[in-house]
């Protein structure tokens, strides 16, 4: 479904990702972990095209990302971004069918109501504007608008990064059971090792832009990875 191909970016000289090959196959939930400055923002975002490889190919559903133009592209890929990104003069039922609406097929009411159904909102939140939700609601409206064209594939950068223990877990297992029931293809970047043992198929580490470890948490917590994958699963949340 996704699939990295020697894939390096170079910012001036420094690569931030290093020739990079991972492959992810539909329906897997993979967490991409690794330390600030590691490349994983940069590895996600060259998915959508919002940043260019300077070597090598991502592609998506067995095709390039520069076979179709980048808005087609962007339709089939849901992304919540590490900065949820609310547009914040406009209320929850408008940011999330913004992708919808610049698309020419603007949502149905109905279908705004079952996406906050999906995200654990309430329909009246549809009316609210992002400054008077909590951080929790804001993130469900960001996993809400990377759901509502219906995706394969949902790339989450931190989404809940900034959120208490106990809401972080609630959205976590809600996008483990959305990512299950709707068929889902999952890539979520994430500092909590906890979070990603508990959710992910896969665990990604990376290091200075290279992929250093690639195991499923079973293993990871059994002793395998190497030392630098063992070294973030020895931090406590
Ligand atoms: P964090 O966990 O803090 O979000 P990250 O793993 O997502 O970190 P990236 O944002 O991918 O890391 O950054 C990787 C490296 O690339 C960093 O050294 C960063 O400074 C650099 N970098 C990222 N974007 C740019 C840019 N637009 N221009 C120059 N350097 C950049
Ligand atoms: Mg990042």
């Amino acid at each position: 479904m996704l699939e990295f191909a020697h894939v390096t970016k170079c910012f001036g000289d420094l690569p931030a990702v290093d020739d990079v090959s991972l492959s992810v196959a539909r329906g897997q939930f993979v967490a991409l972990v690794g330390q600030s400055g590691s490349g994983k923002s940069t590895l996600l975002k060259m998915v959508n095209r919002l940043v260019e490889p300077t070597m090598g190919e991502v592609l998506v559903g067995g095709a390039g990302v520069h076979t179709e133009p980048a808005p087609a592209l962007r339709r089939r890929i849901g992304y919540v971004f590490q900065s949820v990104g609310l547009f914040p003069h406009m209320d929850v039922a408008a940011n999330i069918g913004i992708g919808a609406r610049l698309a020419g097929t603007p949502l149905t009411g109905k279908r705004i109501a079952e996406l906050l159904d999906l995200v654990g909102l309430e329909r009246e939140h549809a009316r609210r504007m992002p400054d008077e939700l909590s951080g929790g609601q804001r993130q469900r409206v960001g996993v809400a608008r990377a759901l509502a064209a219906q995706p394969e594939l949902l790339l989450m950068d931190e989404p809940f990064g900034a959120l208490d223990p106990v809401t972080r877990d609630a959205l976590g297992r809600r996008v483990r059971e959305l990512h299950d029931r709707l068929g889902l293809t999952t890539v979520m970047v994430t500092h909590d090792m906890t979070e990603a043992l508990l959710l992910a198929d896969r665990i990604v580490v990376m290091a200075a832009g290279r992929l250093v470890a690639d195991e499923a948490p079973r293993a990871l917590l059994a002793g395998a990875g190497g030392e630098i994958a063992q070294a973030l699963v020895a931090v406590p949340r």
